[in-house]
């Protein structure tokens, strides 16, 4: 619930991108999940037009947090810290516009990755840099005590690589652990940016925040109706999710993964 005396915020989509980068780029980025600069230009465009401005789940949440009400907006995020980022960074912030992005500390600066100085210079030009856990591993193949460690070491390495607070956390693959909410609160993060398929209602406190992944497939009215928090195309993708939640569950992830990867004609 809203606190008292604070606007109630209306519900907004929460999209998740990956790369951004020609398909066929040489890089290691998975292209189920790989959307082109053009295509990611043209929804900016569609978001630009429908008068919703693209901003980060930090800047709502500390907009929310302060009674504040800003023109309706679309958040943006990235998972995984690709090199390509960079890039969308810099037409985000041509456009005024901001955006989440999570990373992998062990990750960074490796090839393909982005760099520290590259996030360096992308939080300070107003983008959000939060955490994808220490390493990419899945969180629900790990034990309590290594779920707390990826969720201590990933904030302190970003804190201290960059010096800005790190309280949002994204769980590598989507994939959750029973102790993660009761851990990540205990950690200082205020918020879970989930896989799972729905809207955020930002003030209203809620530790999950679902998202909408954009892929390589998205076309760009899909796009523009979810930035509108359309509720029958969103009910509509959170079907489709729960399939594929409860295949997981039934084939294991394992399996799941090597089937969908090989339906990609890539290795598991
Ligand atoms: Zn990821």
């Amino acid at each position: 619930m809203n606190a008292p005396g604070r606007p109630a915020s209306a519900p907004l989509a929460v999209l998740m991108y990956h790369a951004i980068e020609p398909a066929g780029a040489d890089s290691d980025a998975d292209p189920h999940y790989t959307v082109s600069p053009g295509a990611f230009d043209a929804q900016l465009d569609a978001f630009a037009a429908l008068g919703r401005a693209p901003r980060s789940v930090r800047d709502l949440m500390a907009d929310a947090a302060a009674g504040r009400t800003g023109p309706p907006a679309v958040a943006i995020t990235f998972d995984d810290g690709h090199a390509s980022n960079g890039a969308a960074a810099e037409q985000l912030a041509a456009r005024g516009a901001s955006a989440d992005f999570f990373v992998n500390p062990s990750q960074v600066g490796l090839r393909h990755r982005l760099s520290w100085p590259e996030l360096r210079a992308m939080a300070t030009a107003g983008m959000s840099i939060q955490s994808h856990g220490h390493t990419h591993d899945h969180l629900d193949g790990m034990t309590e005590a290594e779920v707390a460690d990826s969720l201590r070491r990933s904030k302190d390495a970003i804190e201290d690589g960059l010096g800005t607070p790190v309280t949002l956390f994204a769980p590598p693959g989507g994939r959750l652990h029973p102790a993660l909410a009761r851990l990540a609160a205990s950690t200082g993060y205020r918020a879970l940016c989930t896989s799972r398929t729905g809207t955020w209602t930002p003030g209203r406190g809620d530790a999950a925040v679902p998202r909408l992944a954009v892929l390589a497939s998205s076309d760009l009215e899909r796009v523009r109706r979810w930035a509108q928090a359309d509720p029958l195309l969103i009910a509509r993708a959170r079907l489709r999710g729960s399939a594929l939640d409860a295949m997981k569950w039934l084939l294991g992830n394992g399996t799941y993964e090597r089937l969908r990867g090989a339906a990609l004609g890539r290795r598991g």
